[in-house]
This record gives structure tokens, C-alpha cells and sequence, in this order.
């Protein structure tokens, strides 16, 4: 048997490739986890610069912090951050109606089946409520509290899930100072070619403008949309899903504050896309993000800048996009994260977390040397099946709609969705029920929030819930109801929660 190599002589040497969100989150994982492994160089072009829109984030981020060590509150007075306690969906089951896509749970699992099975159940017999006066962060939400709380008092319900949002370019200055005092080092320059082994045709290095090379074992591309060596120099394919996914476009503009800070991001359906508004401390992030088949550009800036809440504080600038993924996000000594991995609509915030998670199961299937077809097919099949159902989620939410006023709903509705969906969608109609495969980011609780919140209500619940008595349910129900709204109402505001914690310098 061949002896298997040591990794303790020679550090394995990883090229980031670009120092947007992406490079740097790499490099400060990287550095941290692997230490004396690995040697870590940036390379990373000022002039050309960052994508710069990524502000909204998921509960998943907390995780990322925690293993990075980094403290709560420097972190949102350094990024100019508030709290997310989920999304509120406007006008996109139908206009005037919203609702929110919170994080965390809803109620709590009784006599081992979801919660919203006896919701459901009460439901059709006149009583219960709605679903989300059982859930402490819309009730939080909805009266701009927020405060960390790991458990409802002393009952076994969930506390408050929360994310943040924060300044895209302040988060990346963040992980760079996070990475470069640990050691990874930063090469300024702007990459005009890259060298590839003429015999393996793994990427051996990449030329700089002014003639320096930059030599490598791993590549991590992370150079954005132009996606350098995955596609550039490996020509890896591109998976088209516009089909299902028919925004290609976003117009984004920062607008000035006018009101403290909601705890939540918007997502505001328009007649051909939708506009995000994000809460900073210093100003708000907004985008218009649309389809150029069904709205020209004009238009889309007007409705954008006609709907901000306070003055805009730059001209939108446009981005071009096509949705989908690479159709390899490792490919030979090359690991793409960020967007030139492929690109889902920020609706619910997922491609930040897509970076966390390459990242960290890179890190966990570090590869061997040399590096193993096995290896690279299994890191391909997790991240392709984790952006599928991740792509099937943000399908959901335009498929369900009940719109009439624009070609455009009309048309994500009567499409055909992938069968992933349909599968999903009929199960949760005929019983309520939700399941969830291994690599499915988002929780039952999510998928139940969306379906539900776009309209669809199953026609039956869980034989289970037929267990209680009414007089237990209605019982059970009311002390849920008490525990959620009381544990809110204890809760700061959320202006008052950042002032008393993390107010950024520069905000105050
Ligand atoms: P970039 O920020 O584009 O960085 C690319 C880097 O590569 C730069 O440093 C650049 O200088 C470098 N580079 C490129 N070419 C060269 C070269 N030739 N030589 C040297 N260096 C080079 N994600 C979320 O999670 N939440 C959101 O709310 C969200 N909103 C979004 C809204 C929009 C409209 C878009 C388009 C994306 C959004 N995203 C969001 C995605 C998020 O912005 C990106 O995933 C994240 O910013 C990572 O970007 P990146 O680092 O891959 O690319």
C-alpha cells in the first residue's frame, strides 16, 4: 500500500482569487481553520473592485462568526449592521397583502408531528388564530423589537433566530484585517492571464499586469462574475436556469435613513420583479431587482427610485445576471465560491450563506495529494443538490402567486416548475405534510411559512392532530399564543437593542 502523504512539511499553498465577500470569507476560514497547513495569498484588483451588494443575511452567519471567534458586537458596530429577524413579502401572493418568512420555529412539535398540523386542524374548526401569532419573531417584527433570547422563559418554545444585515464593503474590510493579522497576505493587481499545466491542465499560476506571477497548488476563483479560472480558463459550463428564474437584472442604490432600523428585510413585489430594502445604521440598501423580458431598464429605475423612503444617495447602478450554477464548482485544482460559482436572486438571502457552506465543506473534504476525482465528485454532488433545492425554494414564491395585474405573475404561475417542486407543493396540499432532504438549507418551518404565506392551505392535517381534545387544543393554543406575545413585548426595540450594544461610531 502506498504511504499516505504527510501534510506537515509543506504548507499547501491556496491563491484566493478576488477579495470581494467571497475571497475574504475564504481567506479568514482558510487561515483560521487550517492554520499551518496552508499558505494564503489574496489576490485581488482595487480597481476593478466588489460586486458590493450582498447585505442580507441568514441565521447560518452566526455560526460562521462563533467558529471565527469574533464578537457579536464588534462585528455590528464594524459593518454598520442591524438584526434580521426574516422577510416581509409584500404584494406577492397579491397586492396589498404581506407576509413574513421568519427564521426559526413556529410553535413546537406536540405528539411528535409539526406544530401547524394542529393550527391547521383548529383552523377549520373556527378557532386558533393564524399561523404566526405562534411565532416570537413576528411578533417582534411586526412591533420593531428585537433582542437576543435563547429560549421563551421557562417553556420549551425556540427563542429569537436571528441574522444580520450589514455594509458589503465594511464586511469584507472586517474579514480582510480578520484574515491578514492571521497570516494570509494580499497581493494588489489585476490578473491578465491565467497559467495552466499543459499536461494535467490544472491551474499553476496567474500573471499579473505588471508581469509578477502568482503560483498556487489550490486556486480559489472568487473573482465575482467573471468567474477567471472556473470558467475563464477551465471552461466548466454554465447551467441556464432563467427559465424558471426570469429576473436577469437589478438596479442597486443606497437611500438615506428616515425611520430607525426595521428588524427585518422587505421584499417588495413589483410588476415584473421585486425591490429589496435592507436596514443599516447609516442608510438603507434598496434594489430593484426585475426581468428585461417583461420591463425595460427605464422603468425599472423609475419604479425603484419612486418607491424609496428616503432621498437617494447615488445613481442605481445596474447589474446583469444569469441565473444558475457552474456546472462544476470544483473543478480540477480550482474551487469556485461567490458568484462566479453561479448566481440565485438575493430573495432570501442565500448566496453569502452558499460561500459559508463551499467554504466550510471544502475545509471538511480538504483534499488529499494529489487530489482525488472522488473527493471533488462528492463536494460537487452536496453543493449541486444544495443549490437545487435552494433554486426550488425561490421558485416557490413567484409559482404560488395569485396576481392578475402583469404578464409577468401570470406567467410564473401557469409555468412548468421542476418536479422537485411539484412533488412538494402536492404533498403539502393534499396533508400538510413538508419534508426536508439532506442538503435542503431551508427548514420545515421555511417552506410551510412561503407555501402558506402565498395562499396555499392543505386540505387535511396529520391524522395525529386529531389526538387532543378540542378543549386540550384550544388549552394548548392560548398558552402558546400567551407565551409568544409576552416574551415579545419584553423585548427593546430594535434601535434602542444596537444603540445599547453596537452602535457603529460613525452612525451615532
Ligand atoms: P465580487 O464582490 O464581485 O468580488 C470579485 C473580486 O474579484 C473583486 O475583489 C475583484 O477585484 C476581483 N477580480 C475580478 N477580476 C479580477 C482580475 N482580473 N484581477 C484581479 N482581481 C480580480 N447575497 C446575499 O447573501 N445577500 C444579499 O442580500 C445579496 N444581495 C445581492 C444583490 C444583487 C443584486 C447581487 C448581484 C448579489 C447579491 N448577493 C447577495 C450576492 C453577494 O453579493 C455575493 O455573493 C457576494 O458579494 C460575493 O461576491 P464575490 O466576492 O463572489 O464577487
Amino acid at each position: 500500500m502506498a504511504k499516505p502523504q504527510s501534510h506537515r512539511e509543506a504548507p499547501r499553498k491556496v491563491v484566493v482569487v478576488g477579495g470581494g465577500t467571497a475571497g475574504w470569507m475564504a481567506a479568514a476560514s482558510l487561515v483560521k481553520f487550517l492554520g499551518r497547513l496552508v499558505e494564503v495569498e489574496v489576490v485581488e484588483s482595487e480597481a476593478i473592485g466588489i460586486v458590493g451588494v450582498g447585505e442580507a443575511t441568514i441565521p447560518q452567519i452566526r455560526n460562521l462568526n462563533r467558529a471565527l471567534e469574533i464578537d457579536e458586537a464588534d462585528f455590528v458596530a464594524g459593518t454598520n449592521g442591524s438584526f434580521k429577524l426574516g422577510i416581509e413579502f409584500i404584494n406577492w401572493r397579491r397586492l396589498d397583502h404581506s407576509y413574513l418568512h421568519n427564521f426559526g420555529s413556529i410553535g413546537l412539535s406536540v405528539n411528535q408531528i409539526h406544530f401547524h398540523h394542529h393550527v391547521f386542524r383548529a383552523q377549520a374548526e373556527g378557532y386558533g388564530g393564524d399561523l404566526w401569532d405562534y411565532c416570537v419573531n413576528t411578533q417582534a417584527a411586526r412591533a420593531g423589537r428585537f433582542a437576543p433570547m435563547e429560549r421563551l422563559g421557562s417553556s420549551p418554545l425556540g427563542g429569537v433566530a436571528y441574522a444580520y444585515h450589514f455594509d458589503a464593503a465594511l464586511y469584507g474590510q472586517y474579514l480582510r484585517r480578520y484574515a491578514e493579522s492571521r497570516g494570509a497576505r494580499r497581493t494588489e493587481g489585476r490578473i491578465v492571464e491565467v497559467i495552466q499545466d499543459p499536461e494535467s491542465g490544472d491551474v499553476e499560476r496567474v500573471r499579473l499586469e505588471d508581469g509578477r506571477e502568482v503560483a498556487g497548488e489550490i486556486f480559489v476563483d472568487c473573482s465575482g462574475f467573471r468567474a477567471l479560472l472556473i470558467e475563464g480558463a477551465l471552461k466548466t459550463g454554465y447551467e441556464d436556469w432563467s427559465r424558471w428564474l426570469k429576473c436577469d437584472s437589478a438596479l442597486a442604490v443606497p437611500s438615506r435613513n428616515t425611520r430607525p432600523p426595521r428588524p427585518f428585510t422587505q421584499a417588495i413585489a413589483r410588476e415584473a420583479g421585486w425591490q429589496w430594502r435592507i436596514p443599516l445604521q447609516h442608510r438603507t440598501g434598496n434594489g430593484h431587482v426585475f426581468s428585461s423580458g417583461y420591463v425595460d431598464v427605464d422603468t425599472a429605475r423609475e419604479t425603484l427610485l419612486a418607491n424609496l423612503e428616503g432621498e437617494a444617495l447615488a445613481e442605481p447602478r445596474l447589474i446583469r445576471f444569469t441565473t444558475g450554477r457552474r456546472r462544476k464548482f470544483w473543478n480540477r485544482n480550482v474551487l469556485a465560491l461567490g458568484l462566479a460559482s453561479g448566481f440565485l436572486e438575493p430573495l432570501e438571502s442565500t448566496s453569502i450563506h452558499l460561500v459559508q457552506s463551499g467554504i466550510s465543506r471544502f475545509i471538511q473534504m480538504f483534499p488529499t495529494r494529489p487530489i482525488a476525482d472522488a473527493e471533488r465528485d462528492e463536494y460537487n454532488r452536496q453543493v449541486t443538490l444544495e443549490f437545487e433545492r435552494i433554486r426550488d425554494f425561490l421558485i416557490l414564491h413567484y409559482h404560488l402567486n395569485e396576481r392578475t395585474d402583469s404578464p409577468f405573475w401570470i406567467d410564473v404561475r401557469e409555468m412548468d416548475v421542476p418536479e422537485t417542486l411539484t412533488s412538494k407543493i402536492a404533498l403539502f396540499k393534499a396533508s400538510g405534510r413538508i419534508y426536508r432532504d439532506a442538503q435542503d438549507l431551508f427548514t420545515e418551518a421555511s417552506w410551510l411559512q412561503v407555501m402558506h404565506g402565498q395562499g396555499l392551505t392543505p386540505q387535511a392535517w396529520h391524522p395525529m392532530a386529531d389526538k387532543l381534545s378540542e378543549a386540550e387544543l384550544r388549552d394548548m393554543l392560548a398558552n402558546i399564543r400567551q407565551i409568544v406575545t409576552g416574551a415579545a413585548a419584553k423585548l427593546p426595540s430594535h434601535a434602542d437593542h444596537i444603540a445599547r450594544c453596537c452602535a457603529a461610531p460613525q452612525a451615532a
